[in-house]
């Protein structure tokens, strides 16, 4: 139970630090590469996109359940997120996640 627990506790350090390094590239690399505003704003979603879900895997692992659809239960909590919730910067509306899977809900830009 220990071990089982360990083990999949060091697998989300392993998510956070692949979404870190993808938010990284997404910030240096999309920009340059189409020169426009926009593909930063539609990698900044990318970005926030994995942050909310990678959160919301830490709260179904700490909680046994996945946060609330519309996420206020999570986004209250400043142990998630302490800067708040992010809107989406391509269309300026609020993230929702399928709450049997725990990922974000379109923004598929
Ligand atoms: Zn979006």
């Amino acid at each position: 139970m220990t071990y089982n627990t360990h083990r999949f506790g060091f697998s989300l350090l392993e998510m956070i630090a692949v979404i870190a390094i993808l938010g990284i590239l997404a910030t240096i690399i999309l920009p340059r590469a189409s020169s426009g505003n926009d593909a930063a704003k539609v990698a900044a979603c990318h970005v926030y996109k994995g942050d909310i879900e990678i959160q919301a895997e830490l709260w179904n692992h700490n909680t046994g359940s996945w946060p609330a659809a519309d996420l206020a239960s999570i986004g209250a909590d400043a142990n998630y997120f302490p800067e708040g919730l992010p809107t989406c910067p391509v269309d300026g509306t609020t993230y929702t996640i399928d709450t049997s899977t725990g990922l974000v809900i379109g923004h598929s830009h």
